[in-house]
């Protein structure tokens, strides 16, 4: 087929034969972004959900500028650098207590990987044949072939299913169908001796924004415990008081063995991704002995200015000031979205913390579904970025989103059902 050639980039999740148009922004400032043809659009989605005070926060920026003019890359076998172990100590001292290493990769795929390593490493090192994973139906946890392996099957990756490995799935969590998720998961632990079982803590992101409660993570936790089954936390998207808190784990005071960050670790500004481990599984590698080594590493592990940016953010979380902007924008969502608990054109109207989602009612469901792309235009018409996964609209702002422009999204929402439902 005979494509117009206007750049030779090959965009991430984007069907160039539907969509030739890319938008071209020039600058970014707080919830809005600023484009080449002149408009400024409302980032509802804090950029596919990294960019979590805005862009361009000017104390990320200003860390970013002084290391990147001090110490820009470095190996990071036998080398370390203070923007890392600065980080490490205060990322150990705002996690969930009980986590005591830090390994850092650069995205929430690798940080995935990397937990899965670490997991079938211990059991390896331990001496014990422990292999399996346990995953939730609908989990996404990345792109890479083990990441894709434990989260869903479909579309996305049909074509790669032969590379992908066997894993035990347990259903999702529905409203009142909660135990048979616990069932399942029980057995599970019980039946096939399995590695660890791995989870989006309360909110599953992109199979769909699925929220569940607390108390199914806290037994979910505690099953994989009385089982020593390892709880890997993937918070790659729930980080970074997306929740209301600042890790999801905390609302059901349960502390992964292991746990994923990445997403708003540098507030967005730049790409680092770490997975925090107990003791127990680093010890496991520690020996005199090389083959017992922990073998992950990618060329930019720890990268100092990324380091320093996620120093910078982790700074901005001292301050009360960013916890209260994640209170109120949490309130602002919630009275956003009270009308449209009574809107028939919708259904599953939901929030956890920051995020909402709710689902426009079509005849045609899924991700592929056309209302997709046609929501997304309409969006993009009104100057909004918002990119509805299939038929569920969801708003993951940033912490500096006002009020008016909460207000210009669900007029837009609103408006949108009105022109496609
Ligand atoms: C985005 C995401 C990932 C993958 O992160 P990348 O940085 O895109 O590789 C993994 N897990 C969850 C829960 C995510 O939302």
């Amino acid at each position: 087929m005979m494509t117009s050639k206007k750049s030779p980039i090959w965009h991430p999740f984007t069907q160039h034969a539907l969509h030739s148009e890319m938008t071209k922004v020039v600058r970014g400032d707080g919830a809005y972004l600023h484009t080449a043809d002149g408009r400024r659009i409302i980032d509802a989605i804090s950029s596919w959900w990294v960019v979590t005070h805005g862009h361009c926060h000017p104390q990320i920026v200003s860390a970013i500028q002084e290391q990147a003019g001090k110490l820009n890359q470095i190996i990071f076998a036998g080398y370390t650098h203070d923007p890392a172990e600065e980080l490490a100590a205060h990322l150990l001292k705002v996690a969930p207590p009980g986590l005591d290493y830090v390994f850092f990769s650069d995205s929430g795929s690798a940080s995935v990987e990397v937990a899965l390593k670490m997991a079938l490493g211990y059991w390896h090192n331990i001496g014990k044949q422990r292999i399996r994973i346990v995953v939730m139906q609908h989990s996404y946890h990345g792109d890479t072939v083990g990441a894709m392996s434990v989260g869903a099957r479909g579309v996305f990756n049909a074509a790669y299913g032969p590379l992908l490995f066997d894993v035990t799935s347990i259903p999702f969590p529905a409203s009142g169908r909660e135990q048979a998720t616990l069932d399942a998961l029980e057995s599970a632990c019980r039946d096939e001796m399995p590695a660890a079982f791995i989870v989006e803590p309360l909110v599953l992101g992109a199979g769909g924004m699925l929220m569940y409660p607390v108390w199914v993570l806290r037994e979910m936790k505690r099953i994989c415990e009385a089982s020593d089954v390892l709880f890997i936390a993937d918070e790659v998207m729930t980080g970074w008081g997306r929740t209301g808190t600042l890790f999801a784990c905390e609302q059901a005071n349960i502390v992964p063995d292991i746990a994923c960050y990445s997403k708003g670790i540098t507030g967005g500004a730049l790409p680092l991704a770490v997975t925090l481990c107990h003791a127990d599984i680093f010890e496991a590698h520690y020996s005199k002995d090389r083959t017992r080594t922990f073998f992950h590493s990618s060329s930019y592990t720890a990268n100092p200015v990324a380091c320093a940016a996620a120093k910078a953010n982790l700074d901005l979380w001292q301050e009360c000031k960013y916890r209260q902007r994640v209170a109120a924008v949490a309130a602002m969502q919630e009275q956003a979205l009270e009308p449209f608990r009574e809107d028939k054109r919708f259904a599953n109207v939901r929030r956890t913390g920051t995020i909402t989602a709710l689902d426009l009612k079509t005849s045609e469901g899924g991700y592929l579904a056309d209302v997709g792309p046609k929501l997304g235009a309409f969006f993009r018409d009104r100057d909004l970025l918002l990119r509805p996964l299939g038929n569920t609209i969801y708003v993951m702002p940033p912490y500096c989103v006002t009020g008016s422009d909460i207000d210009e999204i669900y007029a837009a929402i609103r408006d949108a059902a009105h022109a496609l439902a």
